[in-house]
């Protein structure tokens, strides 16, 4: 009679920041042991392995599933679906929906229709801008805070954005007592605004390459994340900050790490992957990345603090939208939707980065399944392959080549960023807590298999 669930053969399995070889036995949803290939012990289900890699799942900390309110684009199963055939085993999605996430009752509705239909484990950052639901969401199990400081037109919700400086750091206090983290999403939003002004008064048009462009601009991240940092220095809230591709971000975030503040930073792929070339070609739907991959100092500054640890995490800032929506980004791009989805070549982005040798693949783990653990209270329960942990993993080809295109995708507006990218390193099964939910791309975990992630103070 077989002693365990599963046994993974003749894999290198990624333990302790180092590959081994090893089987993997795993029993009740959890790794059990690391055995040699001789061992004897036997399981119900064999999985093959040989001259793969077995790499933790992704923790994901910045999914838009888009439910409720928008599911035209995206909702609950099919970002879950994309993200199982991309290597994500744990999402935490955002409150920018409709109705928005700042209060206990559509917190809980939320989390209700997540547990019916997401495939893979869940959280929900809920608003951090309504100060009396701040601690009645806490208690209600929420897995932490976001903030926009930008503003304007949806996805950019002027109900979730905050920029003054009083209401910022009354919002940092109220989620400082929960003891759960705030993730912000800096923008000088003021200074956007100006800036807008100055390149409609030279004739440029308000078009998503304008749009672009001026959004990108270093002095609007690196001022709100000065602010932020000088706030937070006055509380002791766990400040996760995304979207973190500014030099002069990066730079203060490296100061204030070393001034002992508690500050995390993520990044999400699109700002450092995405070419000027990729954004004429394909227009909005690499907008707003495309525009820093050709500035040096920004790109040598986020390699930089991809490698040595100073960026955190890498967030997918998986984003849908549908193609009739981005083309309001030709003529109006100021009230327009941008953003792009992600999920369904998520480990294959970074793994490419690995075989290209822009990263190690202890950096690539760290990045896409440690710190996010780490972040939400939850490693190693999560986020590594020890005994004890979820058997929540990939199995990988990293020698694998392939030509991403628009079609086989799960997101439900069909269509990648990536599209006509070559890329090496390839995710042939995904397993959530000892189950096989994706397998050669196809979708084989049930929906309301995924279960919630709670916040843990820390
Ligand atoms: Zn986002």
């Amino acid at each position: 009679m077989a002693n365990y669930q599963t046994r993974i053969r003749g894999g290198d399995v990624y333990v302790g920041g180092r590959l081994v070889r090893a089987d993997v036995l795993i029993d009740e949803g959890r790794i059990v042991g690391l055995v040699d290939g001789a061992s004897t012990a036997e399981a119900a289900e064999t999985i093959d392995a040989t001259g793969r890699l077995v790499l933790p799942g992704i923790i994901d900390t910045h999914a838009h599933t888009r439910e409720p309110g928008y599911t035209h684009k995206e909702d609950f199963l099919s970002a879950s679906q994309a993200g199982a055939a991309g290597g994500v085993t744990t999402m935490i999605d955002m409150p920018n929906v409709e109705p928005p996430t700042d209060t206990v009752e559509t917190y809980l509705e939320k989390r209700e229709q997540a547990d019916r239909t997401s495939i893979i484990d869940f959280g929900h950052w809920v608003a951090g801008t309504n100060l009396d639901e701040i601690p009645k969401m806490a208690e209600a199990g929420a897995t932490g805070y976001k903030i926009f400081q930008v503003s304007g037109a949806y996805p950019h919700d002027p109900r979730l954005a905050l920029n003054d400086e009083a209401a910022l750091l009354k919002a940092m206090r109220a989620v400082e007592k929960t003891g759960l983290p705030l993730n912000i999403h800096p923008f000088n939003q003021s200074l956007f605004e100006e800036l807008s002004e100055e390149a409609f008064a030279a004739g440029k048009p308000a078009n998503w390459y304008t749009f672009g462009e001026v959004y990108t601009t270093d002095a609007i991240w690196h001022t709100a994340v000065n602010t932020l940092i000088n706030l937070q220095r006055l509380t002791d809230v766990r400040l996760n900050l995304v979207h973190t591709h500014s030099a002069g971000s990066l730079r203060l975030i490296r100061a204030a790490k070393a001034d002992g503040q508690r500050v995390t930073a993520s990044l999400d792929p699109k700002y450092y992957h995405l070419t000027r070339e990729d954004l004429l070609r394909i227009k909005g739907r690499a907008c707003p990345g495309g525009f820093i991959t050709e500035d040096a100092d920004r790109m040598a500054e986020i390699w930089r603090s991809l490698n040595d640890g100073n960026i955190d995490s890498i967030d997918a800032d998986h984003a849908p939208h549908t193609l009739e929506e981005l083309e309001q980004m030709e003529d109006d791009a100021w009230h327009s939707a941008m953003g792009s989805p992600q999920y369904d070549w998520q480990y294959t982005i970074t793994l490419t980065d690995v075989n290209d040798g822009k990263l190690s693949l202890r950096r690539a783990v760290e990045l896409l399944a440690e710190a996010p653990a780490r972040l939400l209270g939850i490693f190693p329960n999560k986020g590594a392959l020890l005994p004890g942990s979820d058997a929540d993993l990939v199995v990988v080809d990293m020698s694998r080549e392939l030509t991403l295109s628009d079609d086989g995708l799960y997101t439900k507006v069909g269509w990648t960023p990536y599209v006509d990218w070559k890329v090496k390193g390839y995710v042939e099964l995904t397993m959530l807590r000892g189950t096989v939910i994706a397998r050669d791309r196809e979708i084989v975990g049930t929906p309301g298999f995924g279960q919630y992630i709670a916040g843990v103070p820390q």
